[in-house]
Parts: structure tokens; C-alpha cells; sequence
């Protein structure tokens, strides 16, 4: 049933007074529409005319609460690039609360960029256009290649602007979660007044992600379980795509297993372990090919402020917590090659699998070779055409053709023209390429949205060959990708 109003409960609000603080969004003096997700607000259950109206962009723009919500800033803290910062919080963020949807999931509603709050720090509290239509672009396309993610709702500008290099349009992201608590919400809790939040934070995160799952004696283990299950299953799925997040701090890792905050993050084009694209990571800390590992740091993290109530014992404690994280690997190393499998048109569990796909990420790496393109060309090469297969390995052609007979080996006497059919299903044809989103933004910032909207279009049904749009399937011309960063001054 959809209602002309959003119908929010205050679940986190109540359960956890301590990790929220009551707040109100600063007004926006003239706020507009730029973007909203229709399919979304249905599944939501909100009116998408009512959402449309001034009633409803109050809403969205944080000048008016819905009848019965209670809007906070969330607490956490975060290790950021490895260091510990004790109080982060919704700076510049409110959770509205929560909506039940149209399967009875409930689902957190939060504005990112409407005003400053108690975790501001120095910052301003707000957003700017650019970046808040890229988290509505990148958290759009992610959901569309199946990669679980956080959603977007809206964006509507504020009618303010915004000091960063220059000038900005000031707006602010609608976004939908399964639910804002991050591996950050428990460092905060484990720290706040010697823990006592964290056993609630637990059951908690267990009611709203594991509704079945908690009649174990260990609540807090059965979570920490259950978090590395998801994530190992999450980074698994960037890697498969060549999505590379760029601040994967543990105060942007949820306990869901969704994908969120995206800031300086990309689609790699050219393959490259060391792809980073973050101004701020010099080190390279958040690259794509370490993205597994930082994933485990950070799981460890989360299982340091678990602790306590994992086991009074902390020796029995640590010794479960470590048990738990060492199933990050196998789950992870399980959830790419099957995934692999499924790129490549095989059975999942072939013995030669692994040999066949490490062959071909270094041959991959070896050749820069564009990343997305790659498996569309191998489901050509089953219909007969080498010819973008050879262009995507020009210097590699001897041994990206030995590859593919090895390859078209183990397909053994499948019909070529379903596997290749099957491939095209889960290989994307179009993804959110640098050049793409930086052209639609641009634009966007200077008032002219269509760009944006035809991008939005192509990567959120990004399986099927459109005419007129080959252009949007190759990598940035030569020289983009080494000058192209995108910033965290979001
Ligand atoms: P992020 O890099 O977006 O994940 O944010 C990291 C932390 O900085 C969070 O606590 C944010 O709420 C806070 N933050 C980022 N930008 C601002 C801003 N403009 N004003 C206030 N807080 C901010
Ligand atoms: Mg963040």
C-alpha cells in the first residue's frame, strides 16, 4: 500500500539512546528535485506523486519531519587509513528513520548534507550536487549488477551554496539502507561508557539483519559470524566487477553487507591491482587489489570491539573471535570463483577452474586490459568473432589465444551459443566509467541534467546492447585514468 506521508518508525533511536543525539535538519531555504527513483519509492511504499510535491521535497529536504518520526545523528567512530578517531558520527547526516517496505523489510531512511549536528567537527554539514548525484549514480548502478549496496532515493538541491574549491550547488541524498549500522557503530559502543551499549547494539543488529538467526548462547558471535559471511560475499562481488570503493575505513563498512558512502570511488577500466583513484590514499592503502585484505583488517576491528561480549573470558573470547574471521578467506575465495565460473560460462566447482582464472587476471594485469570489455569479448569469441578480444590484448595475442583454448577446453562440448548467451547475463556491457560520470556531473553542476539522466538510464539495465551507444562501452581515452582522481572533499 503506498501512503501520502512516510510512515517512520524509531527503532535505532529507541533501542539505542546512547549512539543518538535528537537533531533537526538546518533549513534549505529553496529545494528542487533533481533526482528521484521511482521503482524505489514503490517498493517503499511512499506516493511518488505525493513525494513530488512540496510536501513531500520538505521531506526530502529535511524542512519538515513526517507525523510521528524522531530524526537523529547516529554515533560511531572509525579507524580512517588506519587510524583510530574515537568520535565520528552522522556529521552532516540524519537518520529519519525507519520505513517497513512493500515486503515487510524494514529499511532506514537517512539524509546525507542537511546541516551540521553535534559530530560536525569542523565540517560545514553540508553536501554538494556533484558528489551526492555520484552515490545516487555509483549506489544505482552497483544494485542493477546485483552488488548489494545502499540505495538512492533522491537528491534535491537546497537552493544554498556551498564553499569547496569553488562554489557549489549545496544538496542533499535521500538514502535507503537495510540499515546504517557500520563496523564503526560498534567501536563506538565498545568505547562509550565501558561497553554497557553493546550488548543491546548486538541484539539490535541481530533483530534487524538476522531475524532467524539468534538463539545461539552467543549473540555478538553469531553477528560477528554473520558480518564476515556478508562482507566476504560483498568484496567478492566488487572485485568481480572491478568496482574499487576508495575509503574503505571501518566507519563506511556495514554490518549488512551493503555497499556504502562512496566518495572517491570508481569502476576500473584498464586492469591494475594498484588502481586507486582517491586523492587522499597515497599509499594506496584502499587499491582495488588490496580491497579483500583491508576487508579482514577491518572485520578485526570489528571483532576487538566485540570482545567483551563475545565471552567474559577474554582468552575464550579471542579464541572464538579469531575462528570466525580465519572463514573470511574460504567464504571469500568461494564467492569469486564462483563467481569467475559464472563470467566465464563454466561449472563452478571444474578442477581446472583456478588455474584458468588466475591465467587470466595476470594476463589481464599483464596487458591493462579493459576490465568490463574483457568477458564480453570472451562471450564473442564463442560466437566466432576474435577480433575485440585481440584489440583488448595487443601485445598479449599468442597468449590470451593459448588462454582461450585452454578455456574453450574446459567448456568441453557445451553449446557455444547459450554459454555465450549465459556470459552476456551476468557480464555488464556498460558501467559508470570515469570519463561517463565525470561528463554527467559536470553538466549536472552547470544545470543540464541530461546527460546524468541518460548515464542513470544505460548503467542501471547494463546487460543489453543499446544502439547508438558503443561508445559508452570502452575505457577512457589514453591518459584520463593517470590524471583522474575524485575527491574526498565531498
Ligand atoms: P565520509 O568521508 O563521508 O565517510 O565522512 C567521514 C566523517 O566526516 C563522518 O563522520 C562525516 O559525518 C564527517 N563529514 C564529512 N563531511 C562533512 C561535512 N561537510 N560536515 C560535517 N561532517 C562531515
Ligand atoms: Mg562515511
Amino acid at each position: 500500500m503506498t501512503s501520502a506521508t512516510i510512515e517512520l518508525d524509531h527503532r535505532f533511536a529507541d533501542a539505542l539512546p546512547e549512539l543518538a543525539v535528537d537533531w533537526a535538519a538546518s533549513p534549505a531555504p529553496t529545494p528542487a528535485v533533481v533526482a528521484l527513483n521511482e521503482p524505489l519509492a514503490e517498493e517503499l511504499g511512499i506516493d511518488v506523486a505525493w513525494l513530488r510535491s512540496a510536501a513531500g521535497i520538505a521531506v526530502l529536504a529535511g524542512n519538515a519531519v513526517p507525523d510521528g518520526a524522531r530524526p537523529v545523528a547516529m554515533g560511531y567512530a572509525g579507524h580512517q587509513f588506519g587510524n583510530y578517531s574515537p568520535r565520528l558520527g552522522d556529521g552532516r547526516a540524519l537518520l529519519l528513520g525507519e520505513v517497513l517496505d512493500a515486503e515487510g523489510r524494514l529499511r532506514d531512511v537517512h539524509l546525507k548534507g542537511s546541516g551540521r549536528t553535534p559530530f560536525a567537527r569542523g565540517g560545514d554539514g553540508r553536501a554538494t550536487l556533484g558528489p551526492m548525484l555520484r552515490e545516487y549514480l555509483i549506489a544505482e548502478a552497483l544494485h542493477a549488477l546485483g552488488v548489494p549496496t545502499t540505495r538512492s532515493l533522491a537528491v534535491v538541491t537546497t537552493g544554498e551554496t556551498v564553499a569547496r574549491t569553488g562554489p557549489e550547488p549545496g544538496a542533499i541524498l535521500t538514502r535507503v539502507a537495510t540499515s546504517h549500522l557500520r563496523v564503526g557503530t560498534f567501536e563506538y559502543a565498545r568505547w562509550l561508557e565501558d561497553g554497557a551499549n553493546l550488548e543491546p547494539l548486538v541484539r539490535h543488529a541481530l533483530e534487524r539483519h538476522h531475524p532467524d538467526g539468534d538463539d545461539s548462547a552467543r549473540p555478538a558471535l553469531t553477528l560477528l559470524r554473520h558480518t564476515v559471511e556478508v562482507q566476504a560475499v560483498l568484496i567478492a562481488q566488487w572485485m568481480l566487477v572491478g568496482f574499487v570503493h576508495g575509503v574503505m575505513n571501518t566507519d563506511n563498512m556495514t554490518i549488512s553487507g551493503e555497499s556504502i558512502d562512496f566518495g572517491p570511488c570508481a569502476f576500473m577500466d584498464r586492469f591494475d591491482p594498484a588502481t586507486v583513484f582517491s586523492s587522499i590514499d597515497h599509499a594506496g592503502r584502499y587499491a582495488y587489489g588490496n580491497q579483500p585484505a583491508v576487508a579482514q583488517w577491518n572485520l578485526a576491528r570489528l571483532a576487538e570491539a566485540l570482545l567483551p561480549a563475545i565471552d567474559e573470558d577474554r582468552d575464550t573470547a579471542v579464541a572464538l573471535a579469531t575462528e570466525a574471521l580465519e572463514g573470511f578467506v574460504d567464504r571469500y575465495q568461494r564467492a569469486w570463483s564462483d563467481g569467475m565460473a559464472g563470467k566465464l560460462g563454466l561449472p563452478p566447482d571444474s578442477p581446472g577452474n583456478s588455474a584458468l582464472f588466475d591465467g587470466l587476471v595476470s594476463l589481464q594485469t599483464r596487458a591493462r586490459a579493459d576490465h568490463t570489455s574483457t568477458y564480453r569479448a570472451l562471450a564473442s569469441v564463442l560466437r566466432g568473432d576474435s577480433m575485440a578480444l585481440g584489440a583488448l590484448f595487443p601485445e598479449h595475442v599468442l597468449e590470451i589465444g593459448d588462454w582461450s583454448t585452454s578455456w574453450q577446453g574446459a567448456l568441453g562440448d557445451a553449446d557455444r551459443g547459450a554459454v555465450a548467451e549465459g556470459m552476456d547475463a551476468v557480464n555488464p556491457l556498460y558501467v559508470p566509467r570515469n570519463h561517463l560520470v565525470e561528463a554527467a556531473l559536470a553538466s549536472a553542476v552547470d544545470g543540464e541534467f541530461a546527460a546524468f539522466g541518460s548515464l542513470l538510464d544505460l548503467v542501471t539495465d547494463p546487460y543489453v546492447e543499446r544502439a547508438g551507444r558503443r561508445a559508452e562501452t570502452g575505457p577512457a581515452p589514453d591518459g584520463f585514468d593517470s590524471g583522474y582522481q575524485t575527491f574526498c572533499g565531498t
